[in-house]
């Protein structure tokens, strides 16, 4: 693991040499994007993995097997595309680890995506099903492809064409696959409906689908309420009162906007947000219903009119009370964290802190919620999605939200308790149980019969 390798690189080069180049004119795209670190995101996972390991005493041979992922697709998806030319992506599953339960895990087309990176975030589930308590192990997808420079047909045709190749390790009691960046509830129901054609109607197969073809209320908004509920919890613990609190959000999708939204109804105060676009800010409060409107009629962040543009790197060094990254891994690094001037931050994303930075956020007193339970919210509703699929029957939006926020501030406490219990952090305290709960399934399933692991006979 080596945290000094935090050299940037920029994050939406655009360059991947798929799918037609963006011709938009606007004066956004001439933004430049917030960057990221070269550590890579399998890199940061390993190193809270292991360190969890190290306080558990986990032997290395044990550890071999909990790092590594069960298995690993990876298929050629060639597209025509409108400039009449074949482009060849390449789709990825990786299946981390069932010990607790079905693979389940979001499928990411960006043009970042690759082996490692699909590896990494498979990984992260596994852990944060666990700690969240749903019965799934952990896998995650994706593909490398832009669907910002593609038609809406070619999207629809690279989704139909990855589940044709990946559906013989797919299916309601194997793999799950969920929304994640650059996906939506559309894509979703081009992958059931792809997957039908093979086995008959199996809206289980995915979650995250639209509420007219099994998909559950409460589903869309679930990360970011989730986020918003570990937000409440954990601003207990540091004092902060929300009303009135000053938020910045960095990454306006799924995640950041129903974040900035709840958080908003909370009486916060959201005062600067970014996308790959750019970022904006405005004392005064930026108004995140009206920027979610204009965000989902195409238009970018930098395009509000009430607000101050800034740089990426302005976002993140805006004095505020909470931060919420909501975009993608390796955002916060060690060239840019010291100038990160919050209480708390709530990660949103996934592996947005390198361990490096994470440190350096330590030092200075910041408050830190980690991915691993921060957004578990879009996976406990994904499982509510998933059960009610299995009985044909819908609940309503308040018995999900209401059940959401049930498990989301259990796992705050479980995980608290922990960290205050082994005096470490809530990211050590979170992996070190979602560690043990897996153990302890592989154990009573007969895969480990070791003496030497927590909880072992
Ligand atoms: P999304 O595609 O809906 O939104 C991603 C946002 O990040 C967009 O606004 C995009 O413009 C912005 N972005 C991309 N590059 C950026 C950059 N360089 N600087 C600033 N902003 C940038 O994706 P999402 O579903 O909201 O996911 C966001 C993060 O949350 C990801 O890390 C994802 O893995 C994680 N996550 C998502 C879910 C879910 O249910 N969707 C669940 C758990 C975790």
């Amino acid at each position: 693991m080596s945290d000094e390798t935090t050299t940037p690189r920029t994050d939406t080069a655009g360059s991947d040499g798929h799918g037609p180049r963006d011709q938009s004119p606007r004066e956004a795209n001439r933004a430049q994007a917030a960057q990221r670190a070269e550590v890579s995101n399998f890199e940061i996972v390993n190193h809270w993995f292991t360190l969890a390991a190290d306080r558990l005493e986990i032997p290395e041979d044990v550890r071999a097997v909990l790092s590594s992922s069960y298995r690993e697709v990876q298929v050629q998806i060639p597209a025509s595309l409108s400039d009449g030319q074949i482009h060849v992506f390449s789709g990825y599953r990786v299946q981390h680890n069932g010990a607790r339960g079905p693979y389940k895990g979001g499928i990411r087309f960006h043009p970042d995506v690759d082996l490692d990176e699909v590896r990494a975030l498979a990984s992260l589930m596994t852990w944060k099903t666990a700690i969240a308590d749903v019965p799934y192990g952990g896998a995650k997808g994706g593909v490398n492809c832009d669907p910002k420079k593609l038609e809406r047909g070619e999207v629809e045709k690279i989704a139909r064409s990855f589940m044709d190749k990946i559906e013989k390790v797919l299916g309601p009691t194997r793999d799950i696959p969920a929304p994640d960046v650059g996906t939506n509830a559309q894509t979703m129901a081009w992958l059931m409906d792809e997957y039908g054609k093979l086995h008959g109607h199996t809206p289980a197969v995915v979650t995250g689908k639209p509420i007219a073809l099994e998909g559950s209320y409460g589903r869309e908004a679930a990360t970011g309420r989730g986020v918003v509920c570990m937000l409440e919890e954990a601003a207990k613990g540091v004092g902060l009162k929300l009303k009135g609190a000053r938020v910045v959000v960095q990454g306006y999708g799924n995640v950041g906007s129903w974040a900035a939204r709840l958080a908003a109804q909370l009486g916060c105060k959201v005062i600067a947000v970014s996308d790959a676009d750019g970022a904006i800010r405005n004392d005064e409060g930026l108004d995140p219903d009206r920027l979610h409107e204009q965000v989902s009629e195409g238009r970018a962040v930098p395009e509000y009119e009430d607000a101050e543009r800034i740089s990426p790197d302005e976002l993140l060094a805006t004095e505020c009370d909470v931060l919420i990254p909501a975009a993608l891994g390796g955002m916060i690094h060690e060239a840019n964290a010291d100038s990160i001037d919050c209480k708390l931050i709530v990660e949103g994303a996934n592996s947005p802190t390198t361990p490096a930075a994470d440190a350096i956020l330590a030092d200075k007193g910041v408050s830190v919620v980690p991915d691993v339970m921060a957004n578990a919210g879009g996976v406990v509703v994904s499982y509510f999605e998933w059960a009610q699929n299995l009985q044909h029957f819908r609940w309503s939006e308040e018995e999900v939200n209401d059940r959401l926020s049930s498990i989301m501030r259990t796992a705050f406490r479980t995980v608290s308790d922990r960290a205050e219990e082994d005096d470490v952090s809530l990211r050590v305290a979170g992996y070190s149980i979602g560690i043990e709960r897996v153990l302890e399934a592989a154990r009573l399933r007969g895969y480990l019969t070791d003496t030497r692991v927590p909880g072992g006979d």
